[in-house]
């Protein structure tokens, strides 16, 4: 399988690339990313052989409709990491459980590895076979990243201790919750760096931009013989590991006898830079029986009103700060593989020139008519949100303010009666102080005091991780301004710091 690029060719960077070649270095010409060229068919006899299969065996097979360029070993190895999310002590691992809320609404649970967002599907594999690849090539690597809560603990738990590749994370100081913040700064690996910036996400955020674009930076890791590559989502080794769970998540809906092998389903996704909805999007396109791809976003609803009116318009919005601020994006950077799978690569190039020229972009009414065959979007507000995780909770369903999202959605954008899959996206642990809110009137509590009001309301215990995090020594107390994050940077990149 190969790689190609969504804006088309500036003949310098390669036209087409393998999928190591793409993993270690995602961006293309004129600011592309590299997409897969076509997607392998995985049509109804796929689906019934792996019917009674495992999570990991589903995901080998996938990964070798795919043709990647990774040895079988190494594969083996990076899908062994979901023997240590829960369920999976018993042989029949199960990473992903699908739990039954409603007649029609069907949540499948992402958050069950080690960092308790889903994240984790796709970066702990991703972590083993990005670290294998600089091995092979005798390279080291810099990943840098900035969070704004959920990718930060999970890119530093995937890659600790491993070899040839070192971490730079960068978090808004005040910005991400207690339990983020902790999952980060309690990380003591040699290869680790973490680094609390004075100010919000969006700060953290250019501050990596600018570094990633500065001459100097960048003759210095030359020096060093260090390359950077990106953990992001625009990589494809993460987006090759999320189009996994829509199909086994459709699998366990005939598993459970919820639907026929065959019956069409929602999908329902709560987005941000849009790499979970492209992953059920790649299913849906390798022949998963859905009926539409419902996106879900909060008051930050760029997305909303790009797939109900074909217009993505940037240039009024600034990112409002939200409940659910995995979600709080205005440029989603995946919907550019959408563009380009749809309407190839001159058309993505103007489209993505216009709305970095002018934040702004249109489709044409055709156009919009080939999204809406597959997406339908709504929004959910804050208070919408804390209703529904009411509603839930006493459904005997918690939830965090993520899903939550989906649960609009699901109100709103079906018109069909289809089984629905809802995708939850972090465990109620790292949003608590939004659900305590909900839950019991309660507001501005520590995330402490929030676990243990949620715990005592709804009869369960704080898992351990969680619990662990707060007697745990911080090892990360770097908090600095802008001005010094490249010094800091080269100082650990020198071992001094
Ligand atoms: C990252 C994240 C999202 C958004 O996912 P995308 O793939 O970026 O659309 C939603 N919810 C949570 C909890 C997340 O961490």
């Amino acid at each position: 399988m190969k790689f190609t690029e969504t804006r088309g060719n500036d003949g310098v960077s390669p036209k087409s690339v393998s999928f190591s070649e793409a993993i270690l270095g995602p961006m293309s010409s004129f600011g592309g990313i590299y997409s897969p060229e076509s997607l392998p068919k995985l049509g109804h006899d796929f689906l019934e052989e792996h019917l009674n299969k495992d999570y990991k065996t589903l995901a080998r097979s996938i990964l070798s409709a795919f043709d990647i360029d990774i040895k079988d070993a190494v594969i083996d190895e990076a899908l062994a990491l979901y023997d240590q999310f829960d369920d999976c002590s018993n042989k029949a691992c199960n990473p992903a459980p699908l739990v039954k809320v409603k007649d029609d609404l069907f949540v499948s649970e992402l958050w069950h590895g080690p960092t308790r967002a889903f994240k984790d599907m796709a970066l702990q594999p991703f972590g083993k076979v990005l670290s294998s690849l600089a091995q092979d090539k005798n390279e080291e690597y810099l990943i840098m990243a900035a969070t704004s809560g959920d990718t930060g603990p999970a890119a530093l738990d995937t890659f600790k201790n491993r070899e040839n590749v070192r971490v730079v994370c960068l978090y808004p100081d005040g910005g991400t919750s207690d339990v983020q913040r902790l999952q980060m700064v309690t990380e003591d690996a040699s290869n680790l760096k973490v680094i609390g910036i004075h100010g919000d996400f969006d700060d953290a955020q250019s501050a990596l931009k600018s570094l990633l674009g500065s001459d100097t930076f960048n003759a210095k890791l030359q020096e060093k013989n260090i390359s950077l590559s990106a953990a992001n989502s625009v990589n494809f080794g993460r987006i090759i590991f999320q189009l996994m769970y829509h199909i086994h998540s459709y699998l366990e809906l005939v598993r459970q006898d919820a639907i026929s092998l065959g019956d069409k389903v929602y999908l329902d996704v709560p987005s941000g830079n849009f790499g979970n909805a492209l992953g059920g999007y790649y299913a849906m396109k390798m022949g998963l029986p859905v009926e539409k791809i419902l996106i879900a976003s909060n008051n930050n609803n760029v997305l909303t009103h790009f797939i109900n009116n074909g217009v993505y318009d940037i240039s009024n919005a600034s990112v409002i700060a939200t409940t659910s601020p995995a979600m709080d994006i205005l440029k989603s950077s995946n919907v550019e593989r959408i563009l380009f799978d749809l309407f190839g690569t001159e058309r993505t190039k103007e489209l993505m020139q216009a709305l970095d020229s002018e934040k702004k972009y249109t489709l044409t009414q055709g156009e919009l008519a080939q999204v809406q065959e597959i997406f339908i979007a709504d929004f959910c507000t804050d208070d919408e949100g804390k209703k529904y995780i009411q509603e839930a909770f006493d459904d005997g369903y918690l939830m965090d303010p993520h899903t939550a999202t989906c649960f609009k959605a699901y109100d709103t954008c079906r018109d069909q009666s289809l089984k629905t899959i809802v995708y939850s996206t972090a465990e109620w642990t790292k949003f608590s102080p939004t659900i305590a809110n909900a839950l019991t009137g309660e507001t501005g509590s520590s995330d402490i005091d929030a676990l243990k009001a949620i715990a005592k309301k709804a009869e369960i215990g704080i898992p351990d991780s969680i619990n662990d995090l707060f007697s745990k020594k911080i090892t990360q107390s770097v908090v600095i301004s802008k001005a010094n994050i490249e010094t800091e940077i080269l100082a650990f990149l020198d071992g001094k710091s």
